[in-house]
C-alpha cells in the first residue's frame, strides 16, 4: 500500500466529547495508529447531533477550535490542509495530511457568508445535509417528501465551488442528489456510502447514482458501516469486495475511494478493528482486482479529486 486516503471519519466530534486526544485515543484511529501508515490523507468530519442544531454555527466552533489544538498539538506529526499542495508537502515531510470537513449544512444556519467564513477557517469539504431536512435541502430520511434542494441549497453549492470546496452528497435524497446533478460544475463526491443494489438502505447509491458522480470524475468512499454493507447478516470483508466488485462495473476504478465513517460507528465488518487493519483490507481488494485499481481506491482517486476541486 503506497498510499491511503480517507474521506470520513467522526474522530473529531468524538474525542471533543469524550475528552480524549487525537495522539492516542481508545477509538478507531489517531495520530499513533495513522502514523504507521506512512503519510496518509485523513478527512475530519464535524458532525452535530441533532440537539444542537437551534445553536449550530456555536457548537460547530467549539468544535473547529478543538480540532485545530489537536493539530497543533501534533505538528511534528500532522498537517492541516489548505490546498493540494499542502498534502504534497505534507508527503514530503512524511507527515499524515489533515482535511476538514463539515457534516450536515446545517452548521451555516441559512447564511450564504458562513460559507466563506468556513472556508477562512480551513474547511474544504462539506455534505450538504445529514439525514434529516435542513435550509439547504432534504436528507435521506425524508425519502417520502421526495424534496431536493433549495433555492439557498443552490447557492451554496456554487458558493462552495467558487470557492474550492469540495462538495459531498453522503445522506442527501434523492431528488437532492439529482438537483448537485444539475447545479454542480466540478466533481462531486458520496465521501461514505455505498452500492445498494448491493445493499438496499437509503443511505447507499442507486446505480444511476454511482454512475452520475463517475461521469462528473468525483468519487464514492467505501462506508465500512456493516449495516450499510450487509442487510441480511453481520458484515465482513466479502462484503466489502461485493460493494467495490459492484461499484467497479458500474464506475470504472477513477470513481471508489474510502470513506471509513471510522468513529462515527458503533460496529465495524468482521476482521477490521480500527484503521491499523485497513492494511489488510487492501491486501484482499489487490489480490481480487489487481495493484492498480487498489492503489487507486486507497489513495489515488480521492488525491486527484482534491487536485482538481481545491
Ligand atoms: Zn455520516
Amino acid at each position: 500500500m503506497n498510499g491511503y486516503a480517507d474521506g470520513h471519519c467522526d474522530t473529531i466530534v468524538k474525542l471533543f466529547e469524550q475528552k480524549q486526544e487525537l495522539f492516542q485515543n481508545d477509538g478507531h484511529l489517531d495520530v499513533k495508529r495513522l502514523k504507521k501508515i506512512g503519510a496518509p490523507l485523513q478527512f475530519f468530519a464535524i458532525w452535530l447531533d441533532p440537539q444542537y442544531y437551534p445553536i449550530s454555527m456555536r457548537q460547530t466552533m467549539k468544535y473547529i477550535d478543538f480540532y485545530e489544538r489537536q493539530i497543533a498539538k501534533n505538528k511534528e506529526t500532522i498537517g492541516h490542509v489548505n490546498c493540494f499542495a499542502d498534502v504534497l508537502e505534507n508527503k514530503k515531510k512524511n507527515k499524515i495530511s489533515a482535511l476538514l470537513a463539515l457534516e450536515g449544512g446545517e452548521a451555516l444556519e441559512g447564511e450564504l457568508s458562513a460559507v466563506r467564513i468556513y472556508y477562512r477557517l480551513g474547511v474544504r469539504a462539506m455534505t450538504l445535509t445529514w439525514n434529516h431536512r435542513n435550509p439547504l435541502a432534504d436528507g435521506v430520511a425524508e425519502e417520502k417528501s421526495y424534496g431536493g434542494l433549495t433555492q439557498f441549497g443552490r447557492e451554496v453549492v456554487k458558493e462552495m465551488e467558487r470557492l474550492g470546496m469540495l462538495v459531498d452528497v453522503s445522506h442527501l435524497s434523492e431528488a437532492g442528489f439529482w438537483d448537485v446533478v444539475r447545479v454542480a460544475e466540478k466533481p462531486f463526491i458520496a465521501s461514505h456510502s455505498n452500492a445498494r443494489s448491493i445493499c438496499d438502505v437509503p443511505r447507499n447509491l442507486r446505480d444511476g447514482q454511482l454512475r452520475a458522480i463517475a461521469r462528473r470524475g468525483g468519487i464514492v468512499g467505501i462506508n465500512l458501516y456493516p449495516p450499510f454493507l450487509a442487510k441480511e447478516k453481520p458484515a465482513e470483508m466479502a462484503d466489502i469486495l461485493r460493494h467495490i466488485s459492484h461499484m467497479l462495473t458500474i464506475m470504472g476504478e477513477d470513481s471508489i475511494a474510502l470513506g471509513t465513517d471510522f468513529d462515527g460507528i458503533d460496529s465495524t465488518p468482521g476482521g477490521i478493528r480500527d484503521v491499523g487493519d485497513l492494511q489488510a483490507v487492501f491486501a484482499c481488494v489487490e489480490k481480487e482486482f489487481g495493484a492498480e485499481a487498489a492503489e487507486k481506491i486507497f489513495s489515488k482517486n480521492l488525491l486527484r479529486v482534491l487536485e482538481e476541486v481545491l
